[in-house]
């Protein structure tokens, strides 16, 4: 049985500034307040020198990275790049990139590749659209992604797996706890089925409107090692509850 600490990491997307960085103080307070649990934030790439600068040690993240290290990729960011910027960590295969930049999953898989490479905490997001899990399909389409997306273990960096339904993210709809369960046991059971013992170390988050008033169920439910906030995650006021929550879980 694995003991895996809670980590809640937060999505800012595009969304941010440099006054809003004042939100960090009291999230790092609430972090130090909860030693057991994980706390991370991802700003847009613009933010990310100055939130390690003023983000009390919080671990501070991409929302994306390149797969090549560098070259002419006009607009893109490589994950030495995000490394050199501070950044501890990086969100890949995000939904909404997925479906806006049409990124198919070897093109998340290369990420998230490159980003263990350069020594970054990855998390791989994965997650069924609502006609997807209207038909039935929701826990074949999350093993598809999972098989198509997550590379092999290698190296120090961590890997994180977050599921996130795609008809939950920034709706207020959030999964129940019973679909929760059924797609995290069937995410663990693929890791393990993988990767053996390190399948069972691999921490799986859930995202889709998690916030302070239901965090505390999710968190309850088996495989569930954390969560993926976006809204929630912009202000100390909505985010802090749920880093109590991770704490008392
Ligand atoms: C996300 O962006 O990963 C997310 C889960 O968003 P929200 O919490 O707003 O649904």
């Amino acid at each position: 049985m694995h003991v895996r600490r809670k980590l809640v990491a937060g999505n800012w997307k595009m969304n941010g500034s440099l006054h809003q960085l004042a939100e960090l103080s009291a999230i790092a307070a609430a972090a130090r307040g909860a030693p057991g649990v994980d706390v991370a934030i991802c700003p847009p790439f613009t933010l990310i020198a100055s939130a390690v600068a003023r983000g009390g040690g919080i671990p501070i993240g991409g929302q994306d990275c390149h797969h090549q290290p560098s070259g002419a990729f006009t607009g893109n960011v490589s994950a030495a790049m995000l490394k050199e910027s501070g950044a501890r960590l990086v969100i890949v295969g995000h939904s909404e990139r997925r479906a806006e930049q049409q990124e198919s999953d070897a093109q998340v898989l290369a990420k998230a590749e490159a980003a263990l490479a350069a020594g970054l905490q990855t998390i791989v997001c994965i997650g069924e659209s609502e006609a997807e899990r209207e038909a039935g399909q929701a826990v074949d389409r999350c093993a598809a992604q999972l098989a198509g997306s997550i590379p092999e273990l290698s190296g120090d960096a961590e890997l994180v797996v977050a599921y996130e339904p795609v008809w939950a993210i920034g709706t207020g709809r959030t999964a129940t706890c019973d679909d929760v369960r059924e797609i995290h046991a069937a995410i663990r059971g693929a890791l393990v089925d993988r990767f053996g013992d390190a399948g069972g170390r691999i921490r799986i988050l859930y995202g889709g409107s998690v916030r302070g008033d239901n965090a505390a169920e999710l968190f309850a439910v088996d495989n569930v090692d954390g969560a993926l906030v976006g809204g929630a995650s912009l202000t100390a006021e909505q985010f802090v509850p749920i880093i109590e929550a991770a704490a008392h879980s």
